[in-house]
Parts: C-alpha cells; sequence; structure tokens
C-alpha cells in the first residue's frame, strides 16, 4: 500500500455520507482514493481528482441565509450526480467544496467534465423564490505524476483551485511542478516577511523627483522600501510587496514604512537640511482599513510633522477596492492637507470615470511609457494623450524610469512638469539621499 491513510481509518466507524447533500463523505471520498491508489499502482493506471468551489457560497449564506446556502448545495449535488460517469466517485469534501474521483486519464474527457461541471453551477439556482446567479473554479491533479498518495494528490488539486482562483479568467487549472513550487516559495517568503520588521531587515531607500525642465532642482523623494534577509539575500520589492499584500502583512509593514519615513524627516530636519515632499506607496489593503487616515494623521501628529511634507502614492487597484472606505480615508488624509498621487498611471485597471473620485493631485506614468517613447510612434501617441489628460484636469505629471538624455529631451516637448528615474538617481539609502536636501 502507498500510503496508510485507509489503514489510519476505522471504516466502520466513519460516517460514510454527507448529512446535507448525501454524497459521500470527506473521509469515505479519501478512504476510496486510497484504495482505488491501490488498485491503480498494481495495475499501473492513473486517474485525477476534480476539486470543485463555489466562488459566492459564503456570501450566499450571509446574505440569504444557510437554509438557502444548503438548499443550493443539495441541488448542485444534484445536478453533480445527473452528470456524474458510473465509476466515478463524488463526494462534498468542505461547505463549499465538491470533489470526483474520476476514473479516467483521458485529458479531453477530463476537460470535458470539468467544463460541464462549471456550466451546471452557472445554471441559475432557484431557492425560495429567489434566482440565485453562482460561478465555480475546477483544481485538477493527475495520478501518480501529482502525487502519489491522497494527501499529495489533494494539495496538488487544491494549489491547482487556488491558482484557478488567482488567475482571471481561468476557471479550470490542471496542477504542475511550478505551481508547487511557487506556493512553497511564497510560503516560505511570506513566513520569513513575518519577521522582517522585528528582525530588522527592512529599510528605506529614496529617490529623487526632479524638475524635468532643470534636472538639478529636485522637489521630492520618493520612499521605496527594501528587504534583506539572511537567507534570501536582497528580496524585490515587486516579489515581496503582492506576498505582504496578499497575507494582510503590508498593513503592518506599511505603518512602519511612513513610521520610518516621519523619523528620517525630524532626523534630516535635526540636521538642519530643507525638506521636500516624500512619497509613500500605499496599498489598496491599507486604504480598505477603517481608521487608516486617523492612523496616518497619529503617526504624522506623533513626530509633529506637517501633513504637506507626506505624500500618498495609490494605485489604480483601488479601483476594484474596498470603494466606500477607500474613498472616506482619502477624504480625511486630504482634508488634512496631504498630496494624493496615481502610481503607475496606464498599467493597471484604468478607470478614468473615478480619476475625480479619488480628489487625485498627481498622476505618475508608469515606466512602461517611457521606456522606448523615443523610437515607438504609437507610445508617443499615447503619452501625448496621457500628459493632456492630466493637464485638462489640472494634475501634475510625473515620468517615471527615465534613464537616458533623449527620453528626457522628448518628454521636455510634452507639457509634463516632473520626472524620476536612473538618469538623475538611482534610489538610494538615507546617508546618500542626504545629497539631495543639501
Ligand atoms: P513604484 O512605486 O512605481 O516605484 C518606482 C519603481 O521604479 C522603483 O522600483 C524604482 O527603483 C524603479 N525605478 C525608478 N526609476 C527607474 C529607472 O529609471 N529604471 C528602472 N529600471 N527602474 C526605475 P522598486 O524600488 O523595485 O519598487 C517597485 C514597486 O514596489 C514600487 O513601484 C511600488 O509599487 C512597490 N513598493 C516599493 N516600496 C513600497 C512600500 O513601501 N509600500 C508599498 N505598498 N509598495 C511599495
Ligand atoms: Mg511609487
Ligand atoms: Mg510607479
Amino acid at each position: 500500500m502507498t500510503n496508510n491513510y485507509s489503514e489510519s481509518l476505522d471504516i466502520d466507524k466513519i460516517e460514510k455520507t454527507d448529512p446535507i447533500t448525501g454524497l459521500y463523505s470527506r473521509y469515505y471520498f479519501l478512504y476510496a482514493v486510497d484504495l482505488h491508489i491501490d488498485y491503480c499502482t498494481d495495475l499501473n493506471k492513473k486517474f485525477v481528482i476534480i476539486l470543485i468551489n463555489i466562488n459566492e457560497f459564503k456570501d450566499i449564506n450571509d446574505y440569504l441565509g444557510i437554509g438557502v446556502g444548503d438548499k443550493m448545495l443539495i441541488e448542485f449535488s444534484k445536478r453533480l450526480t445527473d452528470i456524474k460517469k458510473d465509476n466515478n466517485i463524488i463526494s462534498r469534501i468542505n461547505a463549499d467544496e465538491f470533489s470526483i474521483l474520476c476514473k479516467s486519464d483521458d485529458i479531453i474527457e477530463i476537460e470535458n467534465l470539468a467544463s460541464e461541471v462549471l456550466d451546471i453551477i452557472r445554471v441559475p439556482f432557484l431557492i425560495n423564490n429567489s434566482v440565485i446567479h453562482i460561478n465555480g473554479r475546477v483544481g485538477i491533479s493527475m495520478y501518480p505524476y501529482d502525487g502519489k498518495d491522497v494527501e499529495t494528490l489533494m494539495r496538488s488539486a487544491d494549489i491547482a483551485l487556488c491558482k484557478a482562483k488567482e488567475i482571471h479568467g481561468r476557471k479550470i487549472c490542471f496542477f504542475s511542478r511550478e505551481m508547487y513550487e511557487e506556493t512553497k516559495d511564497n510560503f516560505l517568503y511570506a513566513n520569513y516577511l513575518t519577521n522582517s520588521i522585528s528582525n530588522n531587515e527592512l529599510s528605506i531607500h529614496y529617490q529623487p523627483i526632479f524638475n524635468l525642465k532643470d534636472c538639478t532642482e529636485i522637489v521630492g523623494l520618493e520612499a521605496l522600501l527594501r528587504w534583506t534577509n539572511a537567507t534570501l539575500g536582497n528580496v524585490p520589492p515587486a516579489v515581496f510587496i503582492p506576498l505582504a499584500e496578499k497575507s494582510g502583512q503590508i498593513v503592518s509593514i506599511g505603518e512602519w514604512v511612513l513610521d520610518r519615513v516621519c523619523k528620517q524627516i525630524k532626523f534630516w530636519e535635526m540636521k538642519g537640511y530643507q525638506i521636500i515632499p516624500i512619497s509613500v506607496n500605499i496599498s489598496v489593503k491599507q486604504l480598505e482599513q477603517i481608521g487608516f487616515s486617523s492612523k496616518v494623521i497619529s503617526i504624522l501628529n506623533n513626530y509633529n510633522i506637517d501633513s504637506n511634507v507626506i505624500e500618498l502614492e495609490i494605485t489604480e487597484s483601488v479601483s476594484s477596492g474596498d470603494i466606500t472606505t477607500i474613498v472616506d480615508n482619502l477624504k480625511d488624509l486630504k482634508t488634512f492637507g496631504m498630496t494624493i498621487s496615481m502610481d503607475d498611471f496606464g498599467t493597471g485597471f484604468s478607470s478614468l470615470g473615478k480619476l475625480d473620485f479619488f480628489e487625485l493631485d498627481k498622476i505618475k506614468i508608469d515606466k512602461f511609457f517611457i521606456d522606448d517613447i523615443v523610437q515607438v510612434n504609437k507610445k508617443q501617441k499615447l503619452l501625448e494623450s496621457i500628459v493632456s489628460l492630466g493637464n485638462s484636469l489640472e494634475l501634475t505629471i510625473v515620468a517615471e524610469g527615465i534613464e537616458t538624455r533623449d527620453q528626457l529631451s522628448y518628454l521636455n516637448t510634452l507639457d509634463c512638469q516632473l520626472g524620476q528615474g536612473f538618469l538623475i538617481s538611482k534610489p538610494l539609502p538615507p546617508g546618500e539621499a542626504e545629497i539631495f536636501l543639501k
């Protein structure tokens, strides 16, 4: 036997069926998979686990009541049973998760079954006179490639399911080794990140923002977070910020950044330097916190720092966040006197209609538009349109990622006011960035 899962269960004592749906219970399903593994090992056969998740099930329970939720599960179980092939085993494995042991290794047949599952989820449910529209996701693992025992096989299907949830538009996902490595890395990184503040692994670098017409005039600095871990080395923000956002750690890390920037400003003030505004990147996850604005205000007050010394950079992802809380927080911070910039403008979920909504002062045009601006005519047209849009809305425009003199000259033919990029300086540690304040 490849695994002792079934040996650890007393089959006479486990509940064979799920009391709500009448499908096989989780334990019986795992037991059946284990037995099937034995059978397939002996005969050198393959099979798959199809894991199904109903997307909005929690909402249904919360807003329509668990009675409606239960009826929906029962109805969905009937639909699953209707499309089931004779030799497949179906189970409700968790609250809103179902699984199928499909005794086939024909990819087309498996894909068809997975699509059929999604189709029957999408057929509206009529429950207590309410029509309910829902969606689902499917993750698939195959024996023996994605696991030789029950636990590994189920974990692989679960990783594939998570991937299907993550990738917009993708609803069926087959497990792959890369997915496992990525999940493992993400877990590892997120774990290390938990102690990054207490272990003093975080620091902030500062990059100058300059007047495009006169590059020697430095009008601000952007604070950019750095993470150096003893085991992982220097981890780029593009890697760890999304992980911190996913795990929720960005809330405490973001607070640390703001606190550290304020402390730095005080330090520079004490050294007699002329302080210029410093931009801090804010994650949508922070803005979604009720009371975020009060937190920011209290940190600034704590250090006795003027509200116009710190600018906040938000990204276009705010458009898809909890809009009420985000707008409330931004309104408070604007009233307090802070400047708000839209970072990486043009690359995210552009919602031009909402530009006004967020009471912006600045837009920062993403490096993507600047990169080959001198060579690519289409990019020039795009950039011109963005600059003209920004100006007509009376926003200050910052061009990011300027690396060459040619890019700078081109930008100076447009009505674009500020710039940032390696041409003038890379982000520098505080000791070196001081030069811009002198
Ligand atoms: P961002 O806010 O758009 O910051 C600008 C990024 O472009 C920085 O990357 C900067 O080093 C890089 N950059 C600036 N000029 C040039 C250039 O001329 N050439 C090239 N190749 N790159 C240039 P970095 O520091 O790696 O940060 C990446 C992103 O991570 C930031 O993009 C921001 O979205 C996020 N991030 C950094 N620090 C924080 C933070 O404290 N909080 C949050 N929420 N996000 C942060
Ligand atoms: Mg930024
Ligand atoms: Mg940017």
